[in-house]
């Protein structure tokens, strides 16, 4: 395993990473997530990903007791939170950034995940109900009261990451070092756009998500899926509306071709492309079975055979490059 720096910190993350969005505490029973984390760790992933929404706080109960089982040295793994929607109360005070839900989501998922301090922290969507002020002040009083190391956001656009970070440097606060950004093969813009300026500027990190857009850059859904499949799952048909596409399908069975002239598979070929790109910290992988994460934990194993002329040929087929702004 690789490891990177986090953005600018000192911080390194394992250029893989583990997360538990609908599988822990959901989908998938406590012995296969335990087996699931035990793979991850053992190889040399270092940072496990969480949410107060994920399964109403469900999710990082499940992965508090494994971690609690495990004897793994605090200082060998990370783990995150992040706060906005809840932990499933939908009144104002249990939702958002202000001061008092982001301090009672991050006292919650440290008893839930078991732990005196979460790594990293993350704003999971912006709150345009709660003043920028308000939550950067939050996030430096949590860091000074050594319950969070770093944190970040999720899904901000690069204004509104810039708009804290003028705010932390003007009251000399600690600003978000970290984005946690869809990023794969058929959503690309945030990453490899909207976001250059700030890579450059502030120097950020990011955790991406979805690099295999929920299971489409598998190949699966080309082919009949089991009922078990995420997205077969009933709360999730607006992801399968958006990107279960006949164009998104037709460019996943030519991008197969290509991991079969390239000896690998559409899973290790997917998680490889998005290591590819330096802007990326980590990339974060979800699975409900053993055999995909063994699978995809093989990945870095194809980069080497990412070549300009193998990724022009992605390119081709992909045809979604967006226009880099200029500087
Ligand atoms: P992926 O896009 O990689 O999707 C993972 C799912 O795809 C698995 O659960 C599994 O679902 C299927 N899959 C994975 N590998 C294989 C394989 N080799 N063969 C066949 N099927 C496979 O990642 P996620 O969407 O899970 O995102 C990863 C993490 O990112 C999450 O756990 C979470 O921590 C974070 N995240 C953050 C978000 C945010 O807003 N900040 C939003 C979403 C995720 P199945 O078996 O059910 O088909």
């Amino acid at each position: 395993m690789e490891y990177r720096r986090m953005g600018n910190t000192g911080l390194q993350l394992s250029e893989l990473s583990f997360g538990s969005w609908i599988t822990f505490g959901n989908q998938i029973e406590d012995n296969t997530s335990g087996r699931l984390l035990d793979m991850a760790y053992d190889a040399g992933i270092n940072f496990f990903d969480n949410a107060e929404v994920y399964a109403n706080g469900a999710s990082e109960e499940v992965m508090g007791r494994l971690l609690a089982q495990r004897d793994w040295p605090r200082d060998t793994w990370c783990v995150s939170s992040k706060v906005f929607f809840g932990a499933g109360g939908k009144l104002p005070t249990q939702r958002g950034l202000h001061r008092k839900h982001v301090t009672e989501a991050c006292h919650d998922a440290l008893k839930r995940l078991r732990v005196d301090y979460l790594d990293l922290f993350f704003c999971h969507r912006p709150d345009k109900q709660t003043p920028m002020e308000e939550t950067v002040w939050t996030m430096h009083q949590l860091i000074q009261q050594g319950k969070i190391l770093y944190w970040g956001t999720s899904e901000w656009s690069a204004a509104e990451i810039m708009d804290a970070h003028r705010i932390a440097e003007r009251h000399h606060l600690i600003g978000p070092v970290v984005e946690q950004p869809q990023y794969n093969m058929l959503v690309r813009d945030k990453v490899e756009a909207e976001f250059a300026d700030v890579y450059r500027t502030v120097g950020l990190g990011t955790t991406i998500w979805s690099p295999l857009a929920s299971g489409i850059l598998t190949g699966k859904y080309n082919r009949t899926v089991g009922a078990d499949a995420r997205l077969k799952r009933e709360e999730l048909n607006w992801i399968a509306e958006l990107l279960l596409t006949d164009e998104n399908l037709n460019k996943v069975s030519a991008l197969e071709a290509l991991a079969g002239d390239l000896g690998t598979t559409m899973p290790k070929l997917a998680l490889a492309w998005c290591l590819k790109n330096p802007n990326v910290s980590t990339v974060l992988l979800g699975a409900t079975k053993t055999n995909q994460l063994e699978e995809n934990l093989q990945a870095p194993e194809v980069v080497p055979l990412l070549t300009p002329d193998v990724m022009e040929r992605i390119e081709e087929i992909l045809d979604n490059a967006p226009a880099h702004p200029q500087y």
